[in-house]
């Protein structure tokens, strides 16, 4: 693992070089709401992308963010996007406190719901 390999932008399709402490390109960040916008930089600890240790909430955080912009593009199917977060929480969710759990599934409104069925 080198500290100086490029970093892309995470959005689903695009490659953008983006500095190694943002999510995304500029373009697609702005396309992000500001509610999801503000949840990534909540759970954003300063430092992380050199140590490269995110903590578990910021992981499921930023994943469902590029889920929902994938959705948004017309990448992905709301499907997808809950399928994909199904699967993170699973590996994560037993390392997030309930706090995070509960912040979390605020976030993730309707998927949440869908995922519990
Ligand atoms: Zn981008």
């Amino acid at each position: 693992m080198t500290q100086h390999r490029e970093h892309s932008c995470h959005a689903v399709g695009c490659a953008a070089p983006v500095p190694p402490k943002s999510l995304m390109c500029k373009g697609d960040w702005l396309q992000v709401p500001r509610r999801l916008r503000e949840a990534v930089m909540r759970v954003y600890r300063p430092g992380q992308e050199v140590t490269k240790d995110p903590s578990p909430i910021y992981v499921l955080v930023a994943d469902y963010v590029v889920g929902w912009l994938a959705v948004r593009q017309g990448r992905w199917t709301d499907a997808q996007l809950t399928a994909r977060v199904v699967r993170q929480w699973k590996l994560w969710s037993a390392k997030v406190s309930a706090e995070d759990a509960a912040f979390f599934r605020a976030l993730c409104g309707t998927h949440w719901t869908e995922m519990g069925r």
